[in-house]
């Protein structure tokens, strides 16, 4: 056991407080990881509202890359000073779903206040997300890391083990476009900008972004969009249309406003796929005509974390990034401490923000 400084939620909606916290040594297939950087999602923010439920008080933060620095038992192929990024896919491997090689929506429930963290006190602490990277370590099951190159950025790292993989793995794991094809991506927010770097990467002929914001549709095309459109047009599928001559192949809707999955089939050809990514507040519905689906053949599928295999995805994302095909970098807008946390979520919260990292 030992004392590590990190930002704890007591109150949903209050800032956060740094504080000092217990941390338990790696057990069984575990791995302690001491973080260089992690960046701010929107699910944390979602969590720290309340949107998502879970215990208090709890430490967020699951987009995270570091340095392993102890080594539980049964944990072959990581050795200390390992360089990784750590995700909250945690997969016990054994379940129908892991062994379906699904480990994105791994079936074995985990108690995220039986995990390694306690308060100072010895009192209940949730690891968020099997994660809790909003702190200085993390121990967390070797399903969840990914060994990365020494000489790879940690912040530019940390992005992939959420919002990249999710945004490619939607287009390339989910909907799986093929050279040629017509994508349009909804939303051009942290995860839309991967889900159309992802396009271009497999090689679609047109990728239409489709955004509230004139100037999010700008960077969007920096990242691969040929065309963009703006969300506040009534009939924004219109424009997308005519910029793709026809109907798209495939619809990636990566925001969590309902209006956008209401709208997503009237993009959508013959024999498409609607794949939803974005997570709109529980209790929320969106409506659809079945009739259209079932006579053109289409169909609408959920993908969580771009259905990613973490040691199959991740080794090449970081590949293609190291050889300038994938843009990280162009991700970050802005660099803040942990004693920041606060501002850097506030500032997250504008939806202006690209992705905000805290460096360690
Ligand atoms: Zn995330
Ligand atoms: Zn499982």
């Amino acid at each position: 056991m030992q004392m590590i400084k990190a930002a704890v939620c007591h109150a949903y909606g209050e800032p956060l407080v740094i504080e000092q916290i217990q941390l338990a040594a790696p057990g069984m297939g575990e791995v302690e990881v001491t973080l260089d950087a992690v960046s701010i999602c929107h699910s944390d923010i979602s969590y720290w509202e309340g949107k998502f439920g879970g215990s208090l008080p709890a430490v967020y933060g699951h987009e995270a890359a570091g340095r392993i620095t102890a080594v539980g038992a049964g944990v072959p192929g990581f050795a200390m000073g390992d360089d990784v990024v750590v995700t909250l896919i945690r997969a016990c491997g054994s379940c129908p779903n892991c062994g379906s090689g699904k480990p994105t929506i791994c079936a074995t429930p985990v108690d995220p206040t039986a995990g390694p963290l306690k308060t100072a006190d010895g009192g209940k602490l949730s690891q968020a997300m099997c994660c809790g990277a909003f702190a200085e370590k993390v121990v967390v099951d070797q399903s969840q890391i990914v060994k990365i190159p020494a000489d790879m950025s940690k912040d530019c790292a940390a992005l992939i083990s959420c919002g990249v993989i999710t945004g490619v793995g939607a287009v390339v794991n989910a909907a799986q476009v093929r050279a040629g094809q017509d994508v349009v991506v909804i939303g051009a927010g942290g995860v839309g900008l991967n889900a159309i770097q992802g396009a271009r990467i497999a090689g679609a002929r047109r990728i239409v972004a489709v955004d509230m914001m004139a100037d999010k549709l700008e960077i969007a095309k920096e990242f691969g969009a040929t065309d963009g459109v703006l969300a506040s047009d009534p009939k924004p599928w219109r424009a997308a249309i005519k910029a793709m001559g026809g109907k798209a192949d495939a619809v990636i809707v990566t925001v969590g406003a309902i209006p956008a999955y209401d709208s997503a089939p009237r993009y959508l050809a013959m024999g498409g796929k609607i794949v939803m990514v974005g997570m709109p507040a529980a209790g929320t519905t969106a409506q659809y005509e079945p009739i259209i689906m079932s006579n053109s053949g289409q169909q609408i599928v959920g993908s969580k974390m771009g259905d990613v295999v973490i040691k199959r995805d991740i080794p090449w994302m970081v590949d293609l990034y190291q050889q300038g095909r994938l843009k990280l970098d162009e991700l970050i807008s802005g660099r803040w401490t942990l004693e920041q946390v606060n501002e850097a979520i506030a500032d997250t919260k504008t939806g202006a923000a690209k992705r905000n990292v805290i460096v360690f």
